[in-house]
């Protein structure tokens, strides 16, 4: 199984891949996490990460095909994966699509995980008073959810034309949206599914 899975911060693509990795047995690459994983490793590349991702920034294509794709390389050899967060950009999508062909691991679905802004805003708030990340302040958040319209927006059409996309209401509880995911994947007929 080798998905991705696209949607505006909190719209739980964390949740949702953990949950898919598990039920199909592959590993669920969350690009954030890595990304900060690296960060705190410290060092210059580290330091320059860290910087992006407190201003809600997005890191530069360079670094980010540098954490990431090592990482899909290895999971695509094992079964498959849950892309969470990358590709983010669409140089980033074609030069995924690029080396998913001539690896012969390319996407077989988009999952597009939507919801209002202000229920985003909402959640991640919510998170953020829980102790949670540092880029989850009002300010950082308005940008990054901005920054997913203009960046990450245009990557739904991009996987329409493609006749992978498949678009999931994430404005409900956990568990519906996974059964949502699981019945529209259904539908496609992928292998393992
Ligand atoms: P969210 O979806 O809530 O923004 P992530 O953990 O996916 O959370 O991303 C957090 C930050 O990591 C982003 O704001 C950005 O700085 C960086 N990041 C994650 N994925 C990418 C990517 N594919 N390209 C560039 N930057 C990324």
């Amino acid at each position: 199984m080798r998905l991705l899975l696209l949607g505006a911060p909190g719209t739980g693509k964390g949740t949702q891949g953990e949950r898919l990795a598990a039920r199909f047995g592959v590993r669920h690459i969350a690009a954030g996490d890595l990304l900060r994983a690296e960060a705190r490793t410290g060092g210059e590349l580290g330091r320059q990460i860290a910087d992006y991702q407190a201003r809600g920034d997005l890191v530069p294509d360079q670094i980010v095909f540098d954490v990431l794709i090592p990482a899909v390389v290895d999971a695509a050899a094992n079964g498959g994966y849950i892309l969470d967060g990358f590709p983010r950009t669409l140089p980033q999508a074609t030069a995924g699509a690029a080396l998913g062909a001539r690896l012969d691991v390319s996407l077989q679905a988009a999952v597009y995980l939507y919801a209002p802004d202000a229920v985003l805003t909402v959640r991640l708030l919510e998170r953020a008073s829980q102790g949670g990340r540092t880029d989850d302040t009002a300010d950082v958040i308005r940008h990054r959810l901005e920054l997913f319209a203009e960046t990450t927006g245009p990557l739904v059409p991009y996987y329409t034309e493609r006749g992978i996309l498949v678009a999931v209401n994430a404005d409900q509880s956990p568990d519906a949206v996974t059964a949502d995911i699981e019945a529209k994947l259904s539908k496609l007929s992928l292998p393992n599914a």
